[in-house]
């Protein structure tokens, strides 16, 4: 497969080069050339296909000969490792809950995927590569724990002091081995303009060899389609499709899911469920795209002003706004609503939603109030105690850590701690 760039000045470029890049030059994101046709036999038959076997044949197009198939197969099956069950939430919505991965976010399918691509890149390779990345909570969780142990590679994790919640800070701060934290005295936008500026400085790539685990990578975008197959071998009845509600920020997850669907994967329609930071709902209710500037909410994943991956969602359908309504529709749910589903839906289902779920939850049931008939999933992307504080507050009830992230709360809390600003950064760097 070959892979251009969506600013179009630079060359195409093959699988293992998009992944080791990031990005392209001339700064576009990589868009692959072509999009394959999933086999109409694997469609008609997705029950019969253990999901190890789909998501090789799923990625298998887009990798091409930059992976052996032997070594994909082994890449992908580590990738899946965990279930991905569809919950029924009530007779018309079920939940695809993705957070049984090792830090309890969908992050994680990413993560671990693309972790596994460099380390295979990197064999032979004599110098180290080095991770650097600016999290706001989850990214940088999935990112440790997909690199963990990962041989060639280290991984540098920038966060900002007291903005992350107690269960993320210890998935990014108890790893060890290969993998460094930094608690930056600031915002996450300090950590990203250090990150940044690191990437931009000759001294620092003179020593190391720097590249970004940021969700524009498409080591990390592409794979998240596998969630939409997972969830179409579950759906119960495979004339009537489901209507998917996929809670947004970066666009990356739902970007992967409107590929699956040009690929043969059928869906009905899609939702890009959206806290306030609404860019995308807004283009999609008027046809006029402006990104804003993000504001904070209870959703705070999805605070994204303007979101990276909007430009491949135009790319796929021609920035036709006409076909583009056709497959999305666009929800704002205000952080009110959200606090008022998580609650509604505790009471009435007993099901806890995380505030991501929950954004995506509303934004389907009032969907699903004006196509009646119609039946549908969220995407559940993080578990609800990696928000506690909301979740607890909603529904009155202390939120259960799972028997799997005990384990976090007996681990030795490491980092570095670092004033917000790059000169210190680079010091350091240079220093180790
Ligand atoms: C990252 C994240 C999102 C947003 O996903 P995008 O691919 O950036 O649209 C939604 N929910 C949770 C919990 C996240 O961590």
């Amino acid at each position: 497969m070959q892979y251009f760039s969506l600013n179009k000045t630079a060359p195409d470029v093959d699988f293992k080069e998009a992944a080791v890049r990031g990005q392209a030059p001339d700064k576009g994101l990589y868009f692959p050339r072509r999009i394959p046709t999933v086999e109409k036999e694997i469609i008609n038959n997705i029950t019969n296909f253990s999901k190890e076997e789909l998501a090789f044949r799923i990625m298998l197009p887009y990798v091409g000969t930059a992976i052996p198939e032997k070594v994909l197969y082994q890449i992908v099956s580590e990738t899946i490792d965990f279930p991905f069950p569809l919950v029924p939430i009530t007779e018309n919505i079920s939940s695809l809950e993705l957070f049984h991965g090792p830090t309890m976010a969908f992050k994680d399918v990413g993560a671990r995927f693309m972790s596994r691509c460099l380390g295979y890149f990197s064999r032979g390779q004599d110098k180290k590569v080095t991770v650097l990345v600016a999290t706001s909570g989850d990214t940088g969780g999935a990112v440790a724990n997909g690199f963990l142990g990962v041989e060639g590679v280290e991984v540098i994790i920038l966060y900002p002091s007291g903005k992350v919640s107690p269960v993320q800070e210890l998935q990014l701060t108890t790893c060890g081995q290969n993998i460094t934290a930094l608690e930056v005295k600031g915002s996450f936008d300090d950590c990203q303009a250090m990150v940044k500026d690191a990437f931009m400085d000759a001294d620092l790539n003179a020593h190391y060899s720097l590249t970004s685990a940021n969700s524009i990578n498409v080591a990390r975008w592409l794979p998240q389609q596998l969630y939409y197959f997972f969830a179409y071998q579950q759906w119960p009845n495979q004339q009537e499709l489901p209507v998917v509600a996929v809670p947004s920020g970066n666009f990356g997850n739902i970007c992967a899911g409107l590929l699956a669907q040009a690929s043969g994967l059928p869906v009905k329609h899609f939702i890009a469920a959206c806290n306030v930071n609404d860019a995308v709902p807004e283009y999609l209710r008027t046809g006029s795209y402006q990104p804003k500037k993000a504001v904070a909410t209870v959703s705070n994943a999805m605070d994204v002003g303007s979101p990276s991956n909007f430009i491949r969602v135009m790319e796929l359908f021609h920035n036709d706004h006409t076909d583009i309504s056709k497959h999305l529709s666009g929800y704002t749910v205000s952080d009110a609503v959200t606090e008022q589903t998580i609650a509604g839906v505790f009471n009435r289902y007993h099901y806890v939603l995380d505030p991501h779920g929950a954004v995506a939850y509303h934004a389907l049931a009032d969907y699903l109030y004006t196509h009646p008939g119609m039946k549908g999933m969220i995407l559940e992307t993080a578990h609800p105690v990696k928000f506690p504080e909301t979740v607890s507050a909603a529904t009155g009830k202390e939120v259960t850590v799972p028997p799997e992230a005990q384990y976090l709360f007996s681990r030795k809390k490491q980092r570095i701690v670092m004033e917000p600003s790059f000169s210190g950064l680079k010091e350091w760097l240079l220093q180790r």
